[in-house]
């Protein structure tokens, strides 16, 4: 069966390392077929177009992940495109895990002394399509002295419920020991309490996996002082935020964070964490790392764990003998070479390997 994957390349240095993915994909020899769509900011100040409702029906019907560069554009006052792009998927596929492994590739990566490899393994599972994320609230008497700003969080039971299943299945099936859960139930009493119950309900069906709640400043701090204590974090949509950049941080930082918006059993989107980087666009120097190993959980989403671990192994050997972007210097030293440099270099790795 062939798999098919729509790819969005989007602004900036999205195209640029999309086809460096797709190359590394492709080079693979799966049953993959990759459709390009040139959703972004071009497309919008040429027509207006941001993401027709009907591309959503064909993605539904036709495809099974979206493999996704980066949008955003100066031209765009406040990205309105990235938004309604983005946006629109995560909703109307309801998106509801936004997946962050934030797992070290290698010890010259880790900003923190004495941690390296064997310490820096953890997953972050976010809730991608609730929590103070949603739009709702509002300004009343807006701009005067006495305006009033109310941003509504919310927390639905069925929507907590099925991301903590997500974490704790996601731990069963990789043989990981711990689940973490971060919230603010000390003040945040009504909707963090219902997060509360929902994990420890989740956690009883999961008796095999330790299950830990934790207030999000206290696991702010301990991730930095003893990461290797945690496997999984769940986590709500802001919170998820803000320790997946720290996550991010703590690996590599952009150029190696790649993360998932998943629907488990459902069509998918797979995206760098990184974002069209407008100040580096065209210069030949995105890494494109980030994409690769987002390739790679997109291919594990699709089944093929062993191809997946082929790419994985791949970029490691890249970071650490190979040529590197601009950004990976101050880490690993080095003069700096291209886009096109490591990309090729990575492919040459990737074919050794199929
Ligand atoms: P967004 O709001 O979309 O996240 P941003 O400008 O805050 O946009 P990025 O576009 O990710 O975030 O860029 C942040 C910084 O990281 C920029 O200086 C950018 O050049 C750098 N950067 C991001 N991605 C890469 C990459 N793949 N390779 C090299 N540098 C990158």
């Amino acid at each position: 069966m062939t798999h098919r994957i729509a790819v969005i390349p989007g602004d900036g240095i999205g195209p640029e390392v999309a086809k460096v993915g797709v190359r590394l994909l492709e080079r693979i020899g799966l049953p993959l077929q990759f459709d390009w769509f040139d959703f972004g900011a071009d497309r919008y100040l040429k027509d207006g177009t941001i993401l027709p409702q009907d591309f959503l029906d064909t993605l539904r019907r036709d495809y099974d992940a979206v493999y996704f560069g980066a949008v955003g554009d100066p031209r765009v006052p406040g990205n309105e495109h990235a938004k309604g792009i983005l946006l629109a998927m995560r909703f109307e596929l309801d998106l509801y895990v936004n997946l962050r492994p934030c797992i070290l590739i290698d010890d010259r990566l880790s900003p923190l002394k004495g941690k390296g490899r064997n310490e820096l393994r953890f997953t972050v599972f976010r809730e991608n399509t609730e929590g103070l994320y949603t739009g709702a609230g509002g300004v009343f008497k807006k701009g005067t002295a006495d305006e009033v700003a109310q941003e509504i969080e919310i927390n639905t039971r069925k929507g907590v419920s099925r991301i903590c299943e997500a974490a704790f299945a996601f731990a069963e099936r990789r043989g990981m020991a711990r689940v973490c859960m971060a919230d603010k139930a000390n003040v945040l009493l009504f909707g963090h309490g219902l997060w509360r119950r929902v994990f420890a309900e989740t956690a009883q069906r999961h008796p095999a996996i330790q299950a830990k709640a934790m207030y999000v400043d206290a696991l702010a701090m301990d991730l930095i002082r003893q990461p290797e204590a945690y496997d999984v974090i769940v986590t709500n949509n802001l919170f998820g935020d803000i320790l997946t950049d720290l996550g991010a941080a703590l690996t590599g930082g952009l150029g190696v964070a790649a993360s998932g918006n998943i629907h488990p059993g459902r069509i998918s989107l797979f995206e760098p964490v990184h974002g069209s980087a407008p100040d580096i666009a065209g210069q030949g120097k995105a890494n494109p790392l980030a994409m690769a190993l987002t390739g790679a959980l997109m291919l594990e989403h699709l089944g093929y764990t062993r191809e997946a671990g082929l790419v994985q192994s791949a970029v490691e050997e890249q970071v650490r003998e190979g040529a590197r972007t601009p950004d990976l210097v101050p880490l690993l030293g080095g003069p700096a070479s291209s886009t096109e440099t490591v990309a090729a270099e990575l492919l040459d790795r990737l074919t050794a390997r199929t």
